[in-house]
């Protein structure tokens, strides 16, 4: 028997959705890297501050564009 359960009542499935979905940002941010994209805005393809890379080092969308949920 699997006890699977056990993370999602430690964590809350609203927190591990939160971690799967900061996972694959880092994922896509590590593809950017590989294919030179790497630090800029997917909407528009500006280059994102430096400091929006410190504060969230996967982000994939400049100030103007960032999608309004992320805190
Ligand atoms: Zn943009």
């Amino acid at each position: 028997m699997h006890d699977d359960d056990t993370t999602t009542e430690l964590f809350g499935a609203g927190a591990l959705d939160a971690l799967a979905s900061e996972m694959d940002d880092i994922e896509r941010a590590l593809a950017r890297l590989e294919d030179g994209t790497y630090g800029t805005c997917e909407v528009c393809g500006d280059r994102l501050q430096p400091e929006t890379l410190e504060d969230r080092p996967a982000a994939r969308h400049c100030a103007a564009h960032l999608p309004i949920a992320l805190g």
